[in-house]
């Protein structure tokens, strides 16, 4: 029987509250949830389509042993693979002692399952040698926080979106990444149009195109431009000199360091106009709410902490801060990158903001834990801990809902580093990451959709996580595996009480232990339980016994999380990138999201709907940057540095300065010949944060001498079918420099497959391999076109009239529209000769496709199509869902419905 689950979205830090539909054990819908307060209803495209990711065909179903790496392995009984982890951590660890294994978690995690591991690492094994990818996106927005403010607390909530009056959008590109909040922000616009928007990026990224004033600087160099902004404010007595000299400390120092910041001197470095500076400067220092927006584009530095000081500083200065409408808003990355340092997910934290550093909240957490101590020596941080893993010092890793073989930097020396670690234990979802192939032993974990606990996202709000499905095959909840293991390397290492120490049967109860730990602290929840969010809805901390509600914002005393209750002042100045461009390397590379995808793609990969509209890994480059490497748009380029080369396509883009460029992070070694973006970033961190410079490195780019090109579109019968030939079809992604894989599709999933190389071709790309792999070997229903001069060897295979599939080989001119054509089951019989033209443009009678909902991947001639049938306007939404997004297209919508039922009037 169909019933209804409320849950929260598992993609990012907006924490949008979604309603699952299942039926049978299946999940089969979903719709946003209209009472949550992050969205009210409202979903993004990823958050829309998370129910065609719930696909059972894609788990890891049972624990695995995989000897040797890399191949498959052998499935293993649950209590065997658990004993056989304790057997391994345990030797390892009376061998080399607790800091030899570590633990590597993931900002997907829930609360729960972060608390029980943390207690794990610290409390039974005695060492924090506990971190996750969590440090890659907030780390030094923590740091930042904690440096100004005193605590690690976002002072906003998302209703101050609604009251701002200036909103100062700095290293963050909401309208992709974040794209619940940027409806929010369009809505507040709508709503005030005198609300300026302020976008600092050194690309025109989608935010920046309804910016009133973008500032592109160049990267690296934000400190000096807030500190120029400071300048100014100071210059016309712009400062709150009240609140500075009430409520903060430092100021002083601060204010000689940026003497030195003139609007000039900021111009220089930051490669921008002086004007534009003063202007930012004064619309800050006028706007009666400014409220600032910042993600990864100030966390992933080098100066990643001074960053965000130097930002939080503009507000402390002027005042803005516990006010609606203003202060200095982090956006998290995660779903619960937030929860996970709530409960002290990081190697240099404790549960509830306990610093490790400090020996009485060591001594205090070991109290409360039951455990003789907490290890003082700090733990290593994600960068180092596999850098420990390739010097030997670390020997064991277990590795639990993340995939560092795609996400972190310098992956070169990431692979090297999980193989030569002992044991990898990876506890997942699914078995096909790039990490998967390094595990010894894969456990397969629960997932979104299944899972029981809690998130807390960017606006301190703690969501409720619910599972609507049981889980698959022998899949367990991630706090369930910590536990099972927990209690079996007790016995092996000779602890007594592990089984005190982990005595859960549910997440309520570790959901009810971290809430104690929270007792007193700045972010006291020991008014929440999971009834109380089950009756009341997600709920913001704090929220101490007796209260009636979270607070909304923080700070609005003045009174701060430091020990004197102000607000520090801290001198930052401007460094620079940990690459600097140079002849050899003349290319700012630039690294970022795009809207349709998530990370590294685990499980928006499972949607050929999601790959509509950007379906392949390009860099983005300045046509002049283009032109002087005689380079045309569309040029498979070799992108390189000291630390590695990647192949793919380069694309003109209006977008960027002459010497920048632009790469979406999301591809990795499922979908390319390389690791991807990842494959260059230096592994250079932040010192205070410890952080690494995911934003940004020193490249050439540099023409491919690939000039024989190959592609292949196939068409499948359903997206079970494109998946398992996209997993068939991947040892071909080895025998090219470039060469990439994706789906696409609308009425058809397809797979498709673009490569380059030289002549000949190697054995194991060779077109006989090609065609059997795609299932396009036989004959019957076959067109072939051959140019052997040329090298030109096409093909293409009919059924029944369709076309099934096409190989193109030597000259792929076709390939844009054929796939789009396909992808529309556009191309009858008598067009199918088309398929082997050497055009880039369609045939008559193919047209090109135009897209009114780009949300939905709604066509003009859908829309039609529907209407002509008969549809009404919300009929047709509902089967489309075209409008239902974003709205931006909903007037088109509506004016295509009107005209057509004024036609139906005249006609009748
Ligand atoms: Fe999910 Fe974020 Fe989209 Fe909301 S904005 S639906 S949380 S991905």
């Amino acid at each position: 029987m169909a019933r209804e689950t409320p849950t929260t979205c598992c993609y990012c830090g907006v924490g949008c509250g979604v309603i699952v539909t299942s039926d049978g054990g299946r999940i089969t819908g979903v719709r946003g949830d209209p009472d949550h307060p992050a969205n009210f209803g409202r979903l993004c495209t990823k958050g829309a389509t998370l129910h065609l990711t719930a696909r059972p065909d894609q788990r890891l179903l049972y624990p695995e042993l995989r000897t040797p790496r890399g191949r498959p392995g052998r499935q293993l009984p649950w209590n065997d693979a658990l004993d056989h982890a304790a057997g391994r951590f345990a030797e390892i660890i009376r061998a080399h002692g607790p800091d030899s294994v570590a633990f590597y978690l993931s900002g997907q995690l829930l609360s729960e399952d972060y608390y029980v591991f943390n207690k794990l690492a610290k409390g039974l094994i005695g060492t924090n040698n506990v971190d996750t990818n969590s440090r890659l996106c907030m780390s030094s927005a923590v740091a930042g926080y904690k440096r100004t403010l005193g605590a690690d607390a976002p002072p906003c909530c998302y209703a101050d979106l609604d009251c701002a009056s200036l909103i100062l959008i700095a290293g963050a590109n909401p309208a992709v990444a974040h794209p619940i909040v940027f409806r929010r922000i369009e809505d507040a616009r709508a709503r005030n149009p005198d609300l300026k928007i302020v976008v600092i990026d050194p690309r025109r990224s989608e935010t920046a195109a309804i910016a009133d004033l973008h500032l592109p600087l160049r990267p690296g160099t934000d400190i000096a431009l807030y500190n120029a902004m400071l300048h100014v404010l100071l210059g016309e007595n712009r400062v709150d000199r009240d609140y500075i000299a009430a409520h903060t400390s430092g100021f002083e120092d601060l204010a000689a360091v940026v003497g030195a910041f003139t609007p000039a001197a900021a111009a220089e470095i930051c490669g921008l106009p002086a004007a534009d500076i003063v202007t930012a400067a004064r619309w800050f220092g006028t706007a009666a709410a400014p409220l600032s927006l910042y993600c990864q584009g100030l966390n992933q530095s080098v100066q990643g902490s001074d960053n965000n000081a130097a930002l939080i500083h503009l507000h402390l200065a002027t005042g803005q801060i516990g006010k609606p409408g203003a202060g200095p808003f982090s956006l998290t990355g995660q779903p619960n990158a937030m929860g996970g340092r709530e409960v002290g997910g990081l190697a240099n934290l404790l549960s509830a903001h306990r610093d490790l550093a400090d020996p009485a909240d060591r001594a205090e957490m070991a109290r409360f834990w039951g455990v003789p101590f907490v290890p003082a020596r700090p733990g290593r941080p994600a960068v180092e801990l596999f850098q420990a893993l390739a010097s030997g010092e670390i020997k064991a890793v277990w590795i639990a809902c993340t995939n560092p073989a795609h996400s972190l930097p310098h992956q070169g020396e990431v692979r090297a580093a999980l193989n030569a670690a002992e044991f990898v234990v990876l506890q997942e979802a699914v078995g096909n990451t790039e990490t998967a192939a390094y595990a010894d032993l894969l456990l397969p974990a629960t997932t979104w959709g299944e899972k029981d606990g809690t998130v807390t996202n960017s606006e301190r709000r703690i969501s409720r996580v619910r599972a609507a499905i049981p889980a698959p095959g022998e899949a367990r909840p991630d706090w369930r595996i910590a536990v099972d293991f927990a209690h079996r390397l007790g016995v092996a290492l000779g602890h007594d009480g592990a089984g005190r120490l982990f005595p859960y049967a549910e997440p309520a109860a570790i959901f009810a232990e971290h809430r104690e730990s929270t007792r007193g602290r700045d972010l006291d929840i020991t008014g929440l339980s999971y009834d109380r969010l089950d009756q009341a809805g997600p709920q913001q901390w704090p929220y101490p016994a007796g209260a009636s509600a979270g607070r909304q914002r923080l700070y609005a005393d003045g009174v701060f999380a430091t020990a004197d209750g102000r607000a520090r002042f801290v001198p930052v100045v401007h460094r620079g990138s940990a690459d600097q461009t140079d002849v050899s390397r003349p290319i700012s590379l630039l690294t970022g999201r795009l809207r349709d995808h998530w990370h590294g793609m685990s499980r928006t990969g499972l949607v050929p709907r999601l790959f509509n509209l950007d379906d392949q890994a390009t860099i983005a480059m300045h046509p002049c940057d283009l032109r002087h490497r005689g380079l045309e748009s569309g040029d498979i380029v070799r992108v390189v540095n000291g630390r590695g080369e990647i192949f793919l396509p380069a694309v003109e883009t209006a977008g960027l300065k002459r010497g920048r460029a632009w790469l979406p992070m999301h591809w990795g070694s499922r979908f390319l010949s390389s690791p991807g973006a990842n494959a260059l970033m230096p592994a250079a961190c932040d010192p205070l944060s410890a952080q690494p410079e995911l934003k940004h490195a020193a490249v050439q780019v540099e023409k491919a001498d690939l000039p024989y090109p190959l592609a292949v579109v196939r068409r499948c019968a359903d997206v079970e079918a494109a998946l398992a030939l996209q997993e068939r079809a991947r040892p071909l992604l080895d025998a090219f420099p470039y060469a990439a894989l994706g789906l696409y599709g609308r009425s058809s999933p397809l797979v498709v497959f673009r490569a380059a190389t030289t002549w000949p071709l190697p054995e194991a790309g060779s077109l006989a391999a090609i065609d059997h792999l795609f299932g396009l070997d036989g004959e019957a229903g076959a067109i072939v076109f051959a140019d052997p001069k040329r090298g030109i060897a096409k093909k293409a295979i009919a059924e029944n009239g369709r076309l099934l599939g096409v190989r193109l080989a030597g000259e792929c001119l076709a390939l844009a529209w054929l796939k789009e054509a396909m992808a529309e089951d556009e191309l009858d019989a008598s067009l199918i000769r088309y398929a082997l033209a050497p055009s880039a443009t369609p045939p008559v009678g193919v047209a090109p496709r135009e897209i009114v909902c780009k949300c939905a991947d709604v066509s003009l001639a859908q829309i039609k199509a529907e209407l002509d049938a008969g549809s009404t306007l919300t009929a047709m939404q509902d089967k489309l869902k075209c409008g239902t997004y974003c709205g931006s297209c909903l007037p088109d919508i509506k004016r295509l419905a009107a005209r057509e039922a004024a036609g139906e009037a005249q006609a009748a």
